[in-house]
């Protein structure tokens, strides 16, 4: 008997490999519907499509362009494979049916309290009652403020960016993806990420004053407020390499486990690696934490390296950085590699442009 807590892309996935490879998994999420309140822009390299197959209504749109904006200068880059908006709210509910389908159980409004041996308490939040469960194998795909990740990790930092972005309506090029980089958003970056030609997911990360940042981002850009039709936010948990994923039955999957990339805060094709390599884990026997290390370890590593250097840059070192966006060798590199493994490719662009390493000394600074 597997229990999964939480019925996002980590947990379901994982609840569809799982039940398909014969186990009874019940999942619990604390949630009246599945994929709802929207946390996320939804964007994914063509990557997902070697994951799962994807029903045409769950793609929103197709980007093919990504356009880098830093204070003074902007390149574009034409993608050879297309990046992915996804409808988040049908994308978790198509991967819940698939979980339904394989025999799955997943149960709404139904907050995980505590474990205890071998079984969970389970507090339902419309009866207001508390049940238990026998479980065998305890997930947590519980995500960024996981109370799993709490009984593995009481001494492991965990550290956050708080992402927020507004839908709103305008007049977008629905091919482009636009990343503003620079002091507009320190430490991380703002993007507009068209649903088509006149709505856009547009938004933010960063460690603080989020708020603040997205009235200056949305001024800058002359978004007015009645042409907001929502506004979204959430978490998103900073890569920490020292967090232990697995001990005895329990395990911990996706935001919970900080699979996440820290230059993008992109999770979604991350926790739908990690949730393929626990369900083989779980059927073979394996070690988790070294299968999706092994699968993921190397690639989200780099990708917090590379944030914590770029937290150094200033824009007159993103300026410089865009303006290399010119060097057609560096360029055709990051238009057909997928930023999903930058392992693949790493060596590649420091060959095709040696002045990246003149930012070398950002390490240090
Ligand atoms: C603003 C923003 C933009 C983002 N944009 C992108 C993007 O463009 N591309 C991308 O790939 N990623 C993006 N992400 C990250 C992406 O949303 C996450 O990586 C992804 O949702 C993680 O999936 P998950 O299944 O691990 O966790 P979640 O989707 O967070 O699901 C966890 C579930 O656990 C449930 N839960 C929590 N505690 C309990 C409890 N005690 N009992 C029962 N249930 C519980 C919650 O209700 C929730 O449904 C973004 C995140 C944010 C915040």
């Amino acid at each position: 008997m597997i229990s999964i807590i939480g019925a996002g892309p980590a947990g379901l996935y994982s609840s569809y490999l799982l039940s398909g490879k014969g186990y009874e998994v019940n999942v619990f999420d604390q949630k009246k519907k599945i994929g709802l309140p929207v946390q996320c822009t939804g964007i994914v390299t063509s990557k997902i499509k070697e994951i799962i197959p994807l029903e045409k209504n769950i793609i929103k749109n197709r980007i093919r362009k990504i356009e880098l904006h830093s204070k003074n200068n902007s390149q574009s880059l034409s993608l050879k494979e297309p990046d992915l908006v996804l409808d988040r709210e049908k994308f978790d509910q198509y991967l819940a049916e698939i979980a339904k389908k394989n025999g799955a159980k997943i149960h709404l409004e139904k907050k995980f309290i505590k474990k205890e041996k071998n079984t969970i308490l389970i507090k339902d939040l419309k009866k207001n009652k508390i049940e238990s469960f026998r479980t065998d194998f305890l997930i947590g795909a519980d995500g960024p403020l996981s109370p799993i990740y709490n009984i593995l990790n009481q001494n492991t930092e965990k550290n956050y960016y708080k992402g927020i972005q507004v839908r709103a309506k305008g007049s977008f090029d629905k091919d482009t993806f636009h990343v503003y980089l620079g002091s507009l958003c320190p430490n991380f970056f703002a993007w507009i990420v068209p649903e088509n030609e006149s709505i856009a997911r547009i938004g933010l990360a960063s460690q603080k004053n989020q708020i603040s940042l997205l009235n200056e981002f949305k001024k800058k850009l002359e978004i007015k407020n009645d042409s907001i039709i929502e506004t979204q936010a959430g978490l998103i948990p900073i890569y920490n390499p020292k967090i232990k994923t697995n001990k005895d039955n329990i395990y911990l999957i996706g935001d919970a486990a900080s699979q996440i990339k820290s230059t993008t805060g992109g999770g979604i094709v991350q926790g739908l690696t990690a949730a393929r390599c626990l369900s083989n884990a779980i059927a073979d026997k394996k070690d988790y934490q070294k299968e999706w290390k092994k699968q993921l370890g190397k690639d989200l590593w780099i990708h917090l390296m590379l944030r914590k250097y770029l937290n150094r840059f200033k824009d007159k070192d993103y300026d410089k950085l865009v303006d290399m966006l010119k060097n057609d060798k560096l360029k055709n590199i990051l238009e057909t590699q997928s930023r999903d493994v930058p392992s693949s490719f790493m060596l590649k662009i420091i060959l095709a442009e040696p002045g990246l390493l003149s930012f070398a000394s950002r390490l240090f600074i």
